[in-house]
């Protein structure tokens, strides 16, 4: 028998589950790995019992071996091509099917996009979860959220009571539409991909209107020049947060009032794969693969998620969470450069190289031939272009011998279909066309 699913999201579910999200900030270290051990255990005594492709591919021995997160490794992981090529049919675990759960499709950043099943048993967590997020970020009842997507959400009956409001700023409008739908919706807390608020904010400027009805704002997604974040903030006099979140595992990290991007450690187990192919439990430098511990109808279990992270131990004064701290999420594994030679640079190398100049709103690397990097720059407002694109050149230098260089000045950047900006655009023959074929 399968019954509908609800039209609105139900309040009363989300409501229950909020303590629990709330109550696992404030764990101790020890408490932390406690409930992740018993949550992982259950999660893959389930999914070898009941998900046909882990029956099919797990090893038993190495399922009975796992006693915590450090035998996680005993297990293979998981890649979007699989999770493509099985599909529904083999990763939804028995008695649930497409049409008793909710699909979510991916942003497809990864070249890759792939589509996600949820029991409405599990999306009540995790809708209390995504809820915690924006009241620990500081959220009151009458803000009117402004989210900075592509598609907007779903409504939930506490509008009616003018409650947690949202306003949708559909970011693959043009820009002068953005700011219509921003201005009338007027929006008092934000959430959404650095970029896009950046390039509202920078256009509110560039029109001469001041607006100070923001309160916080709420980055997630994607990396961002650090003058950006802080020409928004400054502009709205508002209060700077970050998230950590994708399609797939939801939050695996928040900032606390410290600034320091803790590890939502009771919700998403996170192993590093360094570059000589070992594994650590959430530290150290490498690919990130998640498996978020209260999956139901369709278990990802140590899924690749293609982001590289650096994680350390937590050393935060903060005091209240203990979980390890995300240092840096480096971009997508495949943001890479090629130099003349044919090797590759991550593009967070150019990147850091760019951190240091001020005036930088945006920018981006495009590639077009190995060893030849343009980029593009869009300056702050008021920001003297040739002065920035001198200081830039010179900042890039350092990128060696191994690069040509280049430096554009352009008003804006034009983001994916998804609405985030690529950090790395390769004309897709530098790195994926095949090598030459021989003579016919
Ligand atoms: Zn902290």
């Amino acid at each position: 028998m399968s019954r509908a699913l609800p039209t609105q999201i139900p309040v009363l579910s989300v409501l229950g589950n909020l303590p629990r999200a709330r109550a696992a900030d404030r764990l101790s270290a020890q408490r932390v790995a406690q409930v992740q051990s018993r949550l992982l255990r259950r999660l893959v005594r389930h999914a070898y019992a009941r998900v046909p492709y882990y029956r099919d591919s797990w090893d038993p021995a190495a399922v009975a071996a796992i006693t915590g997160p450090a035998d996680l490794a005993g297990l293979p992981a998981l890649d979007r091509a699989t999770v493509n090529a099985v599909g529904p049919a083999g990763l939804l675990a028995d008695g649930h099917t497409v049409a008793t759960t909710r699909a979510a499709r991916t942003s497809g950043s990864s070249g890759m996009p792939v589509t996600l099943h949820y029991s409405e048993r599990e999306l009540g967590y995790l809708r209390a979860s995504y809820l915690w997020d924006l009241l620990a970020c500081g959220l009151r009842p009458y803000d009117r959220i402004g989210y900075f997507r592509v598609s907007g959400f779903r409504r939930h009956r506490l509008e009616r009571l003018g409650l947690a409001r949202n306003v949708h700023v559909d970011t693959s409008r043009t820009l002068d539409e953005q700011v219509e739908m921003f201005l009338a919706g007027r929006p008092t807390f934000l959430r959404g991909f650095p970029n896009a608020i950046a390039s509202l904010v920078g256009e509110l400027k560039r029109c001469g209107i001041t607006h100070h009805g923001v309160r916080a704002v709420v980055f997630g997604g994607e990396s961002l020049a650090d003058a950006a974040r802080a020409e928004v903030l400054e502009y709205f006099g508002a209060t700077g947060h970050e998230v950590y979140a994708s399609v797939e595992a939801h939050t695996i990290a928040r900032s606390c009032p410290h600034g320091s991007l803790h590890l939502r450690s009771t919700d998403v187990l996170v192993e590093v794969e360094h570059d000589d192919g070992t594994v650590s439990v959430a530290d150290g430098a490498g690919e990130i693969l998640v498996t978020r511990l209260r999956s139901d109808a369709m278990p990802l279990v140590r899924y690749r998620l293609g982001d590289r992270v650096v994680i350390a131990p937590n050393d935060c004064p903060c005091g209240v969470r203990q979980t390890p701290v995300v240092r840096a999420v480096q971009g997508r594994v495949e943001d890479r450069i090629r130099t003349r030679d044919g090797r590759f640079r991550s593009g967070d190398f150019f990147a850091s190289l760019l951190r240091e100049v001020t005036g930088i709103r945006q920018f981006q690397f495009v590639q077009r031939d190995p060893g030849a990097v343009q980029v593009l720059i869009v300056p702050a407002l008021g920001e003297p272009g040739p002065e920035l694109a001198r200081r830039a050149r010179s900042a890039l230098a350092d990128a060696g011998a191994d690069f040509e260089v280049s430096v554009r000045l352009v008003d804006r950047i034009t983001p994916e279909a998804n609405g985030k900006i690529r950090l790395v655009r390769a004309i897709r023959s530098v790195t994926d066309r095949p090598p030459p074929a021989g003579p016919a």
